[in-house]
């Protein structure tokens, strides 16, 4: 492997055409693939709980300090897997500057070449030395081998590795990582296929224990399941009673008015065929339980918790209708 930088040559001068283009893309090999990025935090332990927490990890060592002083690390030490965790950049990284996205630079080639999609295949961690409390880290990473064009079953591409580093305040490796990525032309489809319907919205899982939702949805009536042994309203639909275990149930047709409970306003990734921005609601009826849905009618950054809304039922296609609320008419005329 060679590690030569190129920071004499200006990256945005242009390619002479009869530049092949894995004559191009190997120019980048042994190129930081982006600056280097500092930690905005320390190793800390609130990051390690959570971590330990969604993965499921309860090595104590990790996160009670009187097991891990009395282990073999005399303290407390963070997941060595947890490498990658200190040093990401964020949703708002500090845009680089001209020249130094080296790896995007390396993406666009490929995209402009017809190489449009992109799937990480392989990543190798090696760690050098447990991380404590309150080391800082640091991260660089290479643009380290592209491969020639392979052929595999998503379609034809080139296989990019890039070598991270990870070194301490003291400026001493504690660990390594190598990723690669496959940035392909995805298949053709056969021409004798026929072209791809357009997305639809996804379709409700229908079963045994939610039918009457939907039944009465495509009626136009919004229904909640009531325990006949305590009466009490329950949502999601589910067989037993939390309350009372009873297996028996009704249903009672709700009013269709409520409150926006929590809401949110998913931005990314967009997922066809959603429009953006749209909002995903949690809505409370006034019967007491709480359903998902969509809030509709109002522009989002008018949405409030607490707001006064309605059912509403939106025929989404063919075989598709949903209950989606709006602001009730007295609101909006407020
Ligand atoms: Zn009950």
């Amino acid at each position: 492997m060679t590690a030569q930088v190129e920071t004499g040559s200006s990256p945005q001068a242009p390619e002479p055409e009869e530049e092949s283009l894995a004559a191009r893309l190997q120019r980048f090999v042994g190129r930081p693939s982006r600056p280097p990025v500092s930690a905005a935090d320390p190793v800390n332990q609130p990051m390690v709980r959570h971590w330990c927490e969604a993965i499921g990890d309860g090595n104590p060592v990790y996160t009670d300090p009187q097991a891990a002083g009395a282990s073999r690390h005399r303290g407390l030490v963070a997941p060595p897997t947890m490498l990658q965790v200190w040093n990401m950049p964020g949703l708002r990284p500090v845009p680089p500057l001209p020249g130094e996205d080296q790896l995007g630079e390396l993406i666009g080639i490929l995209d402009q070449a017809g190489y449009t999609a992109i799937v990480a295949t392989n990543c190798e961690q090696e760690y050098a030395r447990y991380l404590r409390p309150g080391d800082l880290l640091s991260a660089t990473s290479m643009i380290e081998a592209i491969s020639e064009e392979k052929r595999t079953a998503l379609g034809s591409g080139y296989f990019i590795n890039l070598h991270e580093t990870y070194t301490d305040q003291r400026g001493e490796v504690v660990g390594t990582m190598m990723l690669r990525v496959l940035k392909f032309r995805p298949n053709e489809r056969a021409e004798s296929s026929p072209p791809a319907a357009p997305p639809r919205r996804p379709r409700p899982v229908v079963n045994d224990d939610n039918r009457f939702f939907w039944e009465g949805v495509g009626r136009g009536e919004l229904l909640i399941q009531r325990c006949t042994g305590c009466a009490r309203l329950r949502h999601p639909p589910r067989p037993m009673c939390p309350h009372c275990r009873s297996l028996e149930w009704d249903t009672r047709r709700s009013g269709g008015r409520g409150t926006v409970y929590s809401y949110v306003i998913p931005h990314h990734p967009p997922v066809p065929p959603f429009t953006y921005p749209h909002v995903v609601g949690l809505i409370e009826l006034v019967e007491g339980t709480r359903l998902v849905s969509n809030v509709i009618d109002i522009d989002p950054a008018e949405v409030r918790i607490g707001m006064p809304v309605e059912v509403c039922f939106i025929t989404v296609d063919d075989e598709l209708v949903l209950p989606q609320f709006r602001p009730t008419v007295g609101n909006r005329e407020r």
